[in-house]
């Protein structure tokens, strides 16, 4: 029989491959700027869980939200009871060096952009693995073979038709159904320690207390100051319709044949008010 998991055990197994392992600091081989070697990519994770059996996961399937192209956990994995959602917050010294570049990325930003995005995908597959091992069948989606991504509408042909820059999994939307937070006119997730940063989840048939959501509205903890959309370099933010997807992917292939590291910007996420907290309407 399986040994119980607690929410205890998976706070300390994500720490220790995560925020306290030595994967979490900027190397020579990783640093874009000597300055930077050293420095801790993310600060302490949030962890939160959903429920399986949670209603909104079906929504995400109907015309309007993802659409009939998304799969809710048990699509993943039909024995599957709760979802795991990570947020990991870039740490200051990250948020700092890309906010004092008003145009480019910051070095550190880069650099974590590139290292950290790969340590966060890592720690949800050995996350995943661990579950498993110890009685869990669990999955990252993400990470799976099955994960799809459509940037193009109709560029897959069996995906249907009137889906453009969508996946069949989301972190940000297993993000907001697990209680991390809502979307910002950005389209991140501010939780409460901000929306500088990056997300993983894991599926797993381990059954775990789900988090309450504190929001009922996709954008409840948006105050729509518009600071993003001002910060944004190429404009690809509009205060009615939000993000433009093409319009920030251009501008990220352009950042990668910049900096030759990572296609990355972030002005979004950083000299706004939700970047480390939840904004406040004045
Ligand atoms: S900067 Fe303002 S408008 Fe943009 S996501 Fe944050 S709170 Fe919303
Ligand atoms: S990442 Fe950069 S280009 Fe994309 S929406 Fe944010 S500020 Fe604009």
């Amino acid at each position: 029989m399986a040994r119980p998991i607690t929410r205890e055990d998976l706070q300390e197994f994500i720490s220790l491959h995560f925020d306290r392992s030595e994967e979490n600091y900027v190397t020579a081989e990783t640093a874009v700027d000597p300055s930077d070697i050293g420095t801790p990519m993310y600060a302490s994770p949030l962890i939160r869980i959903g429920s399986t059996d949670d209603a909104l996961w079906e929504e995400f399937k109907k015309p309007g939200a993802i659409g009939s192209f998304y799969r809710a956990p048990k699509d993943w994995l039909p024995e599957a009871k709760s979802v795991i959602s990570v947020f990991g917050p870039w740490s200051d010294h990250v948020v700092e060096s890309n906010a004092h570049e008003k145009t480019y990325p910051g070095s550190a930003w880069i650099s974590s952009y590139a290292a950290g995005g790969a340590l966060i995908k890592r720690l949800s597959v050995q996350l995943a693995d661990w579950l498993t091992e110890q009685g869990y069948p669990s999955i990252a989606p993400a990470m799976s073979k099955d994960f799809r991504f459509v940037y193009e509408d109709g560029s897959q042909p069996d995906v249907p038709a009137g889906i453009s820059y969508a996946s069949n999994w989301s972190e940000r939307h297993a993000a907001f159904v697990c209680g991390q937070g809502t979307f910002g006119l950005s389209r991140g997730i501010i939780t409460e320690r901000g929306m500088a940063g990056r997300f993983c989840s894991v599926v797993t048939s381990l059954e775990l207390e789900p988090d309450e959501r504190h929001y009922e509205g996709l954008y409840d903890y948006c105050i729509f100051c518009g600071k993003c959309a001002k910060n944004c370099p190429p404009q690809a933010i509009d205060m009615e319709r939000g993000k433009d997807h093409p319009s920030c992917d251009a501008w990220l292939t352009e950042m990668k044949a910049r900096n030759g590291v990572a296609g990355c910007c972030g002005k979004c996420q950083v000299n706004v008010p939700c970047s480390r907290k939840i904004p406040r309407a004045k």
